[in-house]
C-alpha cells in the first residue's frame, strides 16, 4: 500500500532514551501458531486459535522401541538388565575444522576452495552433483558455504539457498551426495496493547514493539491520526501483527493483520486484505479504505503555523488572511504530492517564490510555496503520484523563514488542509467484498476478546 512516510519519524528518540521495556499494564501474548505465509489461504488460516504443540523431538522413544526386539534373537542366558539399560558410551565425535567461505568479487569455487587449502579434487566430485552445480553456476559476491574438512578434505558443505532452503552435501563412504534442507517459515501471531503517555514511539516501546510494527500501525492509520499534533495522553491501540519464525528462532516481525487505534476519543479500525494478486491493503470493517486521497500532511516535520486567515502577516506585519498551512522543516526537506495529479504550475509566484500547483480529481488543486529548488523530473503537465517529491523546502518568496507554506482548495475556494474532510480512496472490489467480511469478522471478535481481557486486567490494576 502507497504509505505515506510518517511523520513519526520526526518523533523518534535516540535509543539511549528510550525507556526500558516494562511490563506495568501492557502486555502480550501470542496466539495462533503454525499458519503457512501464503497470501490468501493466511488470512483464513488466522483464525484457528489453537496453539501449535512445542516440537519435541522423540529420540528416546525410538532407541527404547527399537532395542528390545533383539532380545528374542539372543541367547537367554546372555539376557542382563544392560540389553535394557543399555549404559550410553557416545562415541567420541570426530573433530573437523568448519570455514566459512564467503564469496567475493570475482571469486570462483576453485579460487576459494585454492584460497583457503581446500582439495580441488573435491571440488571436482561436489561439482558432480547436479544441486551443487547448478548453486556454483550462480555464484555471486556475498553467497556464504560453510565447510566442515578434516586438513583441507571435504566431510561436509552447506550453503543457504533462500529464504527457505539450503543446499547440504556430505561425503559417505560412497562419495559425496547433496540434498536439499527446507527452512520452513512459521507465522505466529501476536496481539499487543499500549496506551499512550507521550508519544506512539514511546508506548510502542514500552510495549517492547519493534520499530517496523510501530512504523506500520502509524502508516496505517497516519490519514487519519497525525502522531505527532494529534496524540492525546490516554490514546491507546491493539494490535495483532504476525511474527516470522524459523527452525523454532524468532526471525523478524511480519505484517498487522488487525488493529484498533483510539485517539481522543475516536476509535478507527483496519483489517488487512490480501488480494488474489498478493496485494495487500487494509480496509476498515465495512470495507472502505483507510487511505484517503490527500495526505494529510506533505512534509514529515511539524506544523509550525496553522490554518489562520487572520493572523499578523510575519514579514508585511499586516493583517493578512493565511490561507494555509506552514510546516516548518529543515532547508531540503523532500516535500510530498499529497495527491495523485497533475502539475500546472511550476516556476516563480510573486511571494510565493518557487511554487508548485498540482490539479487533481474532483476540481481540488494543492499549492506548494517557498521551495528551495524543485524536484527534477516535476515540470508543468507532469502527472505525479501520492507522496511523490514535488520539490525542497527553503526560503524563496515572502518569507521570515524557512518553511513550506501549503494550500488546499476544493472548486477555487481555500479549505484548511489540516481539517477539510479527505475524499476516501476506493473501497474494497466488490469481487472480493463477501470475503473480506468473511475474513475480517473472526479477526474483529478476537481483536474484541484481546482487549475485554486487556480491560478486565485493568480494571484489577486500578487503585
Ligand atoms: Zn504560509
Amino acid at each position: 500500500m502507497n504509505r505515506p512516510a510518517s511523520p513519526l519519524l520526526h518523533d523518534y528518540k535516540p535509543s539511549a532514551a528510550q525507556k526500558p521495556a516494562k511490563s506495568k499494564a501492557l502486555s502480550w501474548f501470542a496466539v495462533g501458531l503454525g499458519i503457512p505465509l501464503i497470501g490468501v489461504a493466511l488470512i483464513t488460516a488466522l483464525s484457528t486459535d489453537d496453539p501449535q504443540p512445542p516440537a519435541t523431538d522423540t529420540p528416546v522413544m525410538r532407541a527404547v522401541n527399537e532395542s528390545p526386539l533383539t532380545v528374542d534373537e539372543m541367547d537367554p542366558a546372555e539376557i542382563t538388565a544392560d540389553v535394557f539399560e543399555p549404559e550410553i558410551v557416545p562415541e567420541p565425535e570426530p573433530i573437523f575444522d568448519k570455514l566459512t567461505l564467503k564469496v567475493g568479487r570475482g571469486d570462483t569455487m576453485e579460487r576459494l576452495f585454492r584460497r583457503n587449502g581446500l582439495d580441488i579434487g573435491h571440488l571436482m566430485q561436489i561439482a558432480q552433483l547436479d544441486e551443487a552445480r547448478k548453486r556454483f553456476r550462480r555464484i555471486k559476491p556475498g553467497d556464504v558455504y560453510e565447510v566442515t574438512h578434516d586438513e583441507g578434505l571435504v566431510v561436509s558443505l552447506y550453503s543457504r539457498l533462500d529464504l527457505t532452503s539450503g543446499l547440504q552435501i556430505d561425503r559417505g563412504e560412497k562419495g559425496f551426495s547433496a540434498k536439499i534442507i527446507d527452512h520452513p517459515i512459521e507465522i505466529r501471531k501476536r496481539h499487543a496493547y499500549g496506551v499512550i503517555e507521550s508519544s506512539l514511539y514511546e508506548s510502542a516501546a514500552t510495549a517492547g514493539l519493534s520499530d517496523k510494527v510501530i512504523m506500520n500501525i502509524a502508516g496505517i492509520f497516519a490519514w487519519d491520526v497525525d502522531f505527532v499534533l494529534d496524540i492525546r495522553e490516554g490514546d491507546s491501540y491493539y494490535v495483532q501483527f504476525e511474527e516470522i519464525w524459523q527452525d523454532g528462532s524468532y526471525v523478524t516481525d511480519g505484517e498487522i493483520v488487525v488493529a484498533e487505534f483510539h485517539n481522543d476519543g475516536r476509535t478507527s479500525q483496519a483489517v488487512r486484505f490480501v488480494d488474489e494478486n498478493g496485494r495487500s491493503d487494509y480496509f476498515t470493517p465495512d470495507g472502505r479504505s483507510v487511505r484517503k486521497a490527500f495526505l494529510r500532511s506533505p512534509v514529515d516535520f511539524r506544523v509550525s503555523s496553522s490554518f489562520n486567515p487572520n493572523r499578523l502577516h510575519p514579514v508585511l506585519k499586516t493583517r493578512r488572511p493565511h490561507r494555509g498551512v506552514d510546516y516548518a522543516a529543515p532547508r531540503g526537506t523532500p516535500i510530498k504530492a499529497s495527491g495523485d495529479g497533475k502539475v500546472i504550475f511550476r516556476g516563480v509566484k510573486g511571494g510565493y517564490g518557487n511554487t508548485v500547483i498540482l490539479q487533481h480529481g474532483g476540481n481540488i488543486t494543492t499549492l506548494y510555496a517557498h521551495m528551495q529548488r524543485f524536484a527534477s523530473n516535476v515540470r508543468t503537465g507532469t502527472r505525479v503520484r501520492q507522496g511523490q517529491t514535488v520539490g525542497y523546502v527553503g526560503d524563496t518568496g515572502l518569507v521570515s523563514g524557512v518553511h513550506l507554506h501549503y494550500e488546499y482548495r476544493l472548486n477555487g475556494v481555500h479549505r484548511n488542509p489540516r481539517t477539510v474532510e479527505l475524499p476516501q480512496a476506493a473501497p474494497i472490489a466488490d469481487k472480493y467484498r463477501a470475503k473480506f467480511l468473511a475474513q475480517s469478522a473472526p479477526l474483529l471478535q478476537e481483536l474484541e476478546d484481546f482487549k475485554r481481557t486487556k480491560l478486565a486486567s485493568a480494571a484489577f490494576d486500578a487503585p
